[in-house]
């Protein structure tokens, strides 16, 4: 929970130059964080949950039981805060711990903004709550034109942006939404899980909070459930309550987990740069092929969030692309049953290659067509990602032409 300047750093290194380091080399080094007592290079796992005071009852060691702080949360916290550009960050259990804790933080009868197309399960979980609590919610069409005539027809409290979105990989230009939270005093929440801090930085965008499922890419191993918050303001109101959500309502993470998240962290540019390669040439490639109804990446020129995209991740789309089988869910769960290299399961940003039909997924009131099948794709070597979607899609027969002659 502690911000950059606060954790601890190795010997001699001066706050100039540490401010200099590229993101890159800040996770490659876990921020330059060794374990105190051995000087190993690994940072330290801190598994007791409370700290001895001296007879003066001071705390020698700055701690005091281990839902407040753990010295492991700080090199987690501190790579995310630096990699954000952040003034805070703060570990929870799970990617929905960290965000249900920022709509816990609102008062009765406080106006929120959702986007349509999202991450269904909070999506889910907010229009609960806010029935029991007395939230409102609009959601909204994903543009930010959308969001700004919302808020100009009322202003909010809360405003929520994920880009790009599950699973269509719609784009939503977080400048503009964040000029007209700013203009209406709304607090903007990023999920920058999807494209993760290599690819954007929402806060230098404007926005006041990122939220991260870590246990996703920033892990990137499918071995740890974790989440974080991120702010450039430690004063917001907002924040103030999702801390204390953390702290005394408990949504904290297992110190475990902590030093797992900081570990994956590490390789998260290599990783990143790899699964994007792969992701980018499978897409390029796969809009070729007619036995494929759409592409959706916000990679490809004729992806309708391509121009905003362009502009606000640097470096690249991302891991993520999602395609249309054309014929119907029969044809999606006939490719999908077909393919022997990605794995059939849930989740995304892990080293291993994924594969979902989302609409089964999600339920009756998913955004997702029926024909749509999600990737997520891993470091594996592309030709062998390239053969596996090759053997799947021609075992399953489907083209364009049959399907228009068809109609
Ligand atoms: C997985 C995910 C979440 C939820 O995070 P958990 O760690 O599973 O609780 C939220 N947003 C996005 C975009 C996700 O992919």
């Amino acid at each position: 929970m502690r911000g950059p300047t606060q954790a601890a750093g190795h010997g001699g290194d001066g706050e100039e130059m540490k401010k200099q380091q590229s993101p890159e080399t800040v996770v490659a080094q876990a921020a330059g964080h060794v374990e105190a007592a051995s000087r190993g290079l690994a940072p330290g796992i801190f598994p007791a949950t409370t700290y001895e005071r001296d007879p003066d009852m001071s705390l020698p060691g700055g701690a005091v039981y281990s839902r407040d702080d753990n010295p492991g949360f700080d090199v987690a916290e501190e790579m995310l805060c630096r990699l954000e550009r952040g003034a805070e960050a703060m570990l929870f259990a799970s990617g929905m711990a960290a965000a249900a804790s920022l709509f816990k933080a609102l008062r009765h009868g406080d106006r929120v903004i959702l986007p349509r197309v999202m991450y269904f399960a909070l999506q889910v979980w907010v229009e609960g709550f806010a029935e029991r609590f007395g939230l409102r919610v609009e959601l909204v069409g994903n543009d930010a034109a959308d969001y700004i005539a919302a808020l100009s027809r009322e202003p909010a409290r809360l405003v929520w942006v994920e880009t790009p979105s599950n699973p269509l990989w719609t784009v939503t230009d977080i400048a503009a939404v964040a000029q007209a939270c700013k203009a209406c005093g709304a607090t903007l929440t990023v999920d920058n899980t999807v494209p993760t801090p290599v690819l954007t930085r929402p806060l230098e965008l404007g926005a006041d909070i990122v939220m991260h499922s870590a246990t996703k890419a920033l892990n990137g191993h499918s071995d740890v459930l974790a989440g974080a918050l991120v702010t450039g303001n430690a004063d917001d109101p907002l924040w103030q309550g999702a801390k204390e959500e953390r702290r005394l309502a408990g949504a904290v993470i297992g110190p475990f987990e902590a030093w797992l998240l900081a570990r994956g962290m590490r390789t998260l540019f290599v990783r990143m740069e790899r699964a994007m390669q792969n992701a980018a040439a499978l897409a390029e490639w796969l809009v070729t092929r007619d036995d494929v109804a759409a592409v959706l990446y916000p990679g490809l020129p004729d992806h309708p969030g391509h121009a905003v995209a362009a502009r606000q991740m640097v470096g690249g789309f991302g891991t993520m692309l999602s395609i249309r089988t054309g014929g119907g869910e029969a044809r999606a769960r006939a490719v999908k049953g077909q393919l022997q290299l990605f794995r059939r399961a849930t989740s995304l940003g892990g080293v291993e290659s994924l594969v979902e039909h989302r609409r089964t997924v999600e339920g009756p009131t998913s955004q997702a067509p029926d024909d749509l099948l999600r990737l997520s794709v891993g470091i594996e070597a592309l030709e062998d990602l390239r053969a596996d979607l090759a053997q799947a899609l021609s075992a399953t027969a489907w083209n364009e032409t049959s399907e228009k002659d068809g109609e």
